[in-house]
């Protein structure tokens, strides 16, 4: 399942004005629950890319999240597609209320690797690979 936040400029119900189209500025897309240490390893690997950083929501689903500004954002925090947007940006935000203008999508967030090394230790997981020594001389 993917997700991607987006906005809604124009009903005014939704205060998308003020916000500056906070959800138009980067995507976000639903991964599995790590469980293997492949899997937990791979999200390190999505955290050594810049812009790029995994959270978790309160509902404890894991997302990928690209920070990249949507190429339809005008410099007025307007959508140039609005009428053919992607079905997504229309969903988003409603009801009311459940966007992240209003709350933090973020029960837990990793920008960089050690963040996420922090928080696997902390929640006592295995994750670390066992490496083989280099062999002498190398
Ligand atoms: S984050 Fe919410 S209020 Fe802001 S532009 Fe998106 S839908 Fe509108
Ligand atoms: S298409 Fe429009 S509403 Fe959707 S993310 Fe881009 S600017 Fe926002």
């Amino acid at each position: 399942m993917t997700r991607k936040k987006n906005c809604r400029t124009s009903r005014k119900s939704l205060p998308c004005r003020e916000c500056g189209a906070e959800c138009c500025r980067y995507m976000a897309i639903e991964i599995d629950t790590p469980k293997t240490k492949r899997e937990y390893d791979d999200i390190r690997w999505y955290l050594l890319h810049e812009d790029v950083n995994v959270f978790i929501d309160h509902e404890n689903a894991w997302h990928v999240e690209l920070r990249a500004r949507c190429r339809s954002l005008t410099d007025h925090h307007q959508c140039r597609e609005y009428d053919t947007r992607p079905q997504i940006c229309r969903d988003h935000g409603w009801p009311v209320g459940t966007c992240e203008h209003f709350a933090s999508p973020y029960k837990a967030r990793f920008s960089r690797p050690e963040e996420y090394e922090r928080y696997l230790d902390r929640k006592k997981i295995d994750w670390r690979y066992k490496r083989r020594p280099k062999p002498e001389g190398k």
